[in-house]
């Protein structure tokens, strides 16, 4: 077995409670330890001013500068809309090669539709986007199976319909690569 561990960085205010549950849901999943950090970072360099969002790609180009260890599995979590070249919005973005990934709460919440705040689509949003980033991080790639993690989302909607769980298909995969296959 390969010495994987995830490190959450914690670069926006969320309430304790949701990082728990994530970590939990996380640490189950994976069975691997989740270390979380909080950090306080300008991100002003990533911020596009025609679009009005921030570069996913630039933040993870950053934080690949000081990254060492390649069995470290990294997921950011900022709350600025994030974009990515060629694509309008993302929920998140991964780099498989560098072990790095980011997520964005800015559209995992009802409010930024118009609609009246709700805790539990919150959290299980949340759950599922980092799940989905973090089994890129091990090499996952889309599945086609709605219900799994790994279906890819186009809109808010896919995330809803997926769970938080990897089909059994994705288990295997991951379970194969955890153990250095
Ligand atoms: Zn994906
Ligand atoms: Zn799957």
């Amino acid at each position: 077995m390969k010495k994987f561990k995830i490190f959450l960085f914690l670069l926006c205010e969320i309430n304790n409670k949701y990082l728990a549950e994530l970590k939990n849901h996380l640490q189950n999943l994976f069975g691997l330890d989740v270390e979380l950090t909080s950090h306080s970072v300008d991100l002003s360099f990533a911020y596009n001013e025609r679009r009005r969002q921030y570069s996913g790609e630039e933040i993870l180009r950053k934080a690949e500068k000081n990254k060492r260890n390649a069995n470290e599995k990294w997921l950011l979590i900022v709350d600025v809309d994030l974009y990515s070249s060629g694509l309008n919005f993302i929920f998140g973005l991964a780099n498989p090669y560098s072990g790095t990934s980011i997520i964005s709460l800015t559209r995992l919440r009802q409010q930024f539709y118009g609609k009246p705040e709700n805790e539990k689509f919150f959290i299980e949003r949340l759950k599922k986007e980092a799940t989905h980033e973090l089994g890129h991080l091990f090499y996952l790639s889309h599945c086609s199976d709605k219900k799994c993690v790994m279906h890819f989302s186009n809109s808010l909607y896919d995330t809803d319909v997926k769970s938080a769980y990897f089909c059994e298909r994705c288990k295997k995969l991951l379970f194969n690569i955890k153990k250095g296959e």
